[in-house]
């Protein structure tokens, strides 16, 4: 029997701070957290069918076919979530295809499971600046996030990172062109979701994540309280 109380969805642009705030939940709360960006990203360093599949279009910036996706959430979850209380999906469900069969998967696993969706808002040229400063631990384990604003242009190079000690990279999808790409495809589901997640009646909580992550992670901290 899993001990799962509810599954959080972080829906936001790319680089409106879900990875960063995951992992804070992650470390402060005890919280488990999905990232299908992650876990494709590993599939394709460890060279697996999937990841020989999925190179491609991680490096275009485009979407992965939601089968293929759902295929890889429908195995995390059975194998990796059993003792969580809490589970925090970063980066899925990312189209209403993806979200309808998440939720079938959760009428067969997880029945009394409550679902919740926090949305990050983040203006789009905030985004932009955010991505294109954006450099990452190269660890597949890891990806811890950093920014080449606070690290400094020419001093992130040389800097290690703070959880593993391995060096630190540009994504190869964080270039202009493939940020507005992101963007353009982000924008062109977002509707969807919501309209689909208002549908079915599930709660989704606007969140300004346009201030610092600890900032967002205290009124993540407050909608918690107020919604046990
Ligand atoms: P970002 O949110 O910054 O675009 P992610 O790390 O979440 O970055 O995802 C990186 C890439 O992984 C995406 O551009 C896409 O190719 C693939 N990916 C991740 N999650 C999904 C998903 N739920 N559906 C389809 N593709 C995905
Ligand atoms: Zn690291």
């Amino acid at each position: 029997m899993s001990s799962i109380r509810q599954i959080i969805i972080f829906l936001g642009a790319p680089g409106s701070g879900k990875g960063t705030l995951s992992r804070m939940c992650v470390d402060k709360l005890d919280w488990k957290q999905l990232s299908t960006g992650d876990l494709c990203r590993q599939h394709v360093q460890a060279g697996t069918e999937i990841g020989k599949e999925i190179d491609f279009t991680l490096k275009s910036g485009t979407l992965v076919r939601d089968s293929v996706i759902i295929d890889m959430v429908a195995q995390w979850l059975a194998t990796q979530v059993q003792d969580a209380d809490s589970v925090i999906l970063d980066g899925f469900p990312r189209t209403v295809v993806q979200a309808r069969s998440f939720i079938a998967m959760m009428d067969g696993s997880f029945e009394n499971v409550t679902l919740k969706v926090y949305q990050l808002i983040v203006p789009d040229s905030e985004i932009v600046k955010r991505l294109s400063s954006r450099v990452v631990c190269s660890n597949k384990e890891c990806q811890a996030i950093y920014s080449e604003r606070l690290l400094g242009s020419s001093e992130w190079h040389t800097k290690k990172c703070d959880v593993c000690g391995h060096s630190l990279v540009k994504r190869n999808d964080d270039t202009v062109e493939k940020i507005h790409a992101r963007l353009v495809n982000y924008h062109h589901h977002i509707e969807q979701l919501l309209e689909y997640y208002r549908n079915i009646g599930c709660q989704v909580i606007d969140i300004n994540a346009d201030v610092p992550t600890e900032e967002i992670f205290q009124e993540i901290l407050y909608y918690e309280r107020i919604t046990q």
